[in-house]
């Protein structure tokens, strides 16, 4: 699913503004749109409060990184209506090129499921995800996960939850400090524990680096084959934005050109080692 936002609205705008100067622009914005996406905003669900477009961004709009250092607010409609899940089936992802917010399957959604998306950070433990949904989406969350009593299984669900938001940091900086070695077998962890919480890496990514990875650590078979597995991936995702392929794309060339010349150099020593016999 892809769709356009009524309403963007950066951040530092909707901090700095004084209250009825911001009001008073929203207003005037929303008044701009097209009737049909109008009623739709009017439609949305909204929070108890004093001012109507307050009440209806604040649990709607979603936040977006515009450039590297303007975030914004965007309020997409279709996107709104896709109901949280402490274990989603679908994530989602913004374009700054194009605007455009892309949800996409997390894993294979059966015919007639509900698609579901995570309003919290995938690593934020049970408790302070519970209060964060009640504090700025106002509802209390009835995921099997949220409604259990079963304190040892709530425990071990945030140890992993945890560990998976640690794990992506430390494969990227072994990566960045040249541990290669112990940035693959960190990898490897953050695969598992993320697949037993049903919360498991983007593939894609995933894929990506480990690809780098590999050939990082002078294994060029499975770098080209962690580059092919990263490109499929990218490509399954039809995105409207293709940066990511792109670049998986000009990666695995450069493997593939790669794997040619290291072929030859061992063809190289294999003539030579006929030439003295
Ligand atoms: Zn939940």
């Amino acid at each position: 699913m892809v769709e356009y936002p009524a309403l963007l609205l950066g951040v530092s705008f909707l901090q700095d503004a004084k209250a009825h100067h911001r009001r008073r622009l929203v207003k005037r914005g929303v008044e701009q749109l097209p009737g049909e996406t109008r009623r739709g905003v009017y439609e949305l669900h909204r929070k108890k409060g004093d001012y109507v477009l307050d009440d209806i961004l604040a649990p709607n709009a979603v936040s977006v990184q515009v450039t590297e250092e303007e975030a914004a607010m965007g309020l997409f409609l279709e996107f709104s209506r896709i109901n949280h899940d402490c274990q989603p089936n679908a994530l989602y992802r913004f374009s700054p090129k194009t605007l455009a917010l892309e949800v996409f399957p997390y894993r294979t959604i059966q015919p007639g499921e509900e698609i579901t998306v995570s309003y919290t950070p995938i690593s934020m433990p049970h408790n302070q995800r519970r209060e964060y949904l009640r504090q700025v989406w106002g509802f209390d969350c009835s995921c099997s996960l949220c409604h259990s009593t079963d304190e040892a299984a709530i425990s071990d669900s945030d140890h992993r939850r945890e560990r998976v938001g640690e794990l992506k940091q430390s494969v990227l900086q072994a990566s960045s400090q040249q541990y290669f070695e112990n940035a693959l077998v960190m990898a490897q962890e953050w695969l598992e524990v993320g697949e037993r919480e049903g919360v498991p890496p983007l593939l894609a990514e995933y894929y990506d680096i480990v690809a780098r990875l590999s050939f990082d650590v002078g294994d060029l078979q499975d770098a080209r084959r962690y580059a092919l597995l990263a490109f499929d991936a990218w490509t399954k995702f039809g995105s409207v934005d293709d940066t990511d392929l792109e670049a998986a794309r000009e990666y695995l060339r450069e493997l593939n050109r790669l794997g040619r010349g290291v072929k030859l150099e061992r063809q190289g020593v294999a003539n030579m080692f006929k030439d003295a016999e």
